[in-house]
C-alpha cells in the first residue's frame, strides 16, 4: 500500500471521511491513531505536533510563550508539513526542518502546553486543521477534535484510561530508556496536567457528545485498534 501524503488543504467545513481522536495525555490516544491510520490507508494528523512546533517557532523567534499576540502572529503562517518516513513514523517540518525529534523534549512539552492554553493561539491554528483534515482520508488526534474543530467528523473516538494506569504505562516507559522516575510523582503530574486540560477556558478536554467512549485501560492495543477499526469501517461504509 502507497504511504498516505498530507492531503492537499482543503476549505472543506462538513461531512469528510475523518476519523476524530481526543482524549488525555498517556491513554494511548497516539499508538492507537497512528496503527488505525495504516490499517486504513489515511493520513494522520497529529494535532498536538502542531502545538509543539509553534512553541518551538516561538522559541527560535524569541516570542515568548505567554506573548498571545505574537504567538497568534506566528501561528498564522506556520510553516509546517507532515511528511510520510521509511519507517511507517512521520516527519514532522517546519520550513525545511526536520523537527520531529526537537519537539519531544521535556521543554518544548511544557511550551506546546503554555502556548495551546491561549485563546487566539488555537483560533489561529483552527483553519490550519481543518484546511489539511477536510481534503477527508484522515486520522486527527488531539484534545479538542470532536467538539470545536471538526465537530462534524462522521466518527469520533474520546480514549481514556485511569490516571493511575497512564502513570504507570508513563513509569515504565520512563524506566525502559532508563531515565529516572518516580511513579507517585508521575501520577502527580498526570492529575495535575488533566486538571489544566479540563479547566482551561478555551477548548477545555472533554468528550463531544457523540463520541464512542474507549477505556484502554483493560484492553491491550489491538483490541483498542480492532475496536475502532469496526466502528470506523462501518460509519465511513469502508468495507473490508
Ligand atoms: O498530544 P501532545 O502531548 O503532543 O500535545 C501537546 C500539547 O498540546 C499538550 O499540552 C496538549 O494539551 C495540547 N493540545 C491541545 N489541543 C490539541 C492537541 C494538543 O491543546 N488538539
Amino acid at each position: 500500500m502507497s504511504r498516505p501524503t498530507q492531503p492537499t488543504p482543503s476549505s472543506g467545513s462538513g461531512p469528510a471521511q475523518v476519523i476524530a481522536i481526543d482524549g488525555p495525555a498517556g491513554a494511548g490516544k497516539s499508538t492507537a491513531s497512528h496503527t488505525l491510520a495504516r490499517r486504513l490507508g489515511f493520513f494522520l494528523l497529529d494535532t498536538g505536533a502542531i502545538y509543539r512546533a509553534l512553541a518551538l517557532a516561538a522559541r527560535t523567534a524569541g516570542v515568548a510563550w505567554d506573548d498571545e499576540a505574537g504567538l497568534a502572529l506566528l501561528a498564522r503562517d506556520l510553516p509546517i508539513r507532515f511528511v510520510p518516513r521509511s519507517d511507517a513514523a512521520q516527519a514532522v517540518l517546519l520550513g525545511d526542518a526536520d523537527i520531529s525529534l526537537a519537539i519531544r523534549t521535556p521543554e518544548i512539552s511544557d511550551g506546546a502546553s503554555r502556548v495551546s492554553s491561549l485563546p487566539a493561539v488555537r483560533a489561529a491554528l483552527l483553519e490550519l486543521q481543518r484546511s489539511i483534515a477536510g481534503a477527508g482520508g484522515c486520522v486527527v488526534e488531539g484534545r479538542d477534535i470532536g467538539t470545536v474543530v471538526l465537530p462534524w467528523a462522521p466518527v469520533k473516538f474520546f480514549v481514556t484510561a485511569s490516571p493511575e494506569e497512564r502513570a504507570r504505562r508513563r513509569h515504565l516507559e520512563l524506566c525502559a530508556r532508563g531515565e529516572p522516575s518516580d511513579l507517585v510523582d508521575t501520577l502527580a503530574g498526570i492529575i495535575e496536567r488533566d486538571r489544566r486540560d479540563e479547566t482551561r477556558e478555551a477548548a477545555p478536554l472533554r468528550p463531544a457528545v457523540d463520541a464512542v467512549h474507549i477505556d484502554t485501560s483493560p484492553l491491550g492495543l489491538e483490541e483498542v485498534v480492532d475496536r475502532m477499526e469496526r466502528i470506523a469501517r462501518e460509519r465511513l461504509r469502508l468495507g473490508g
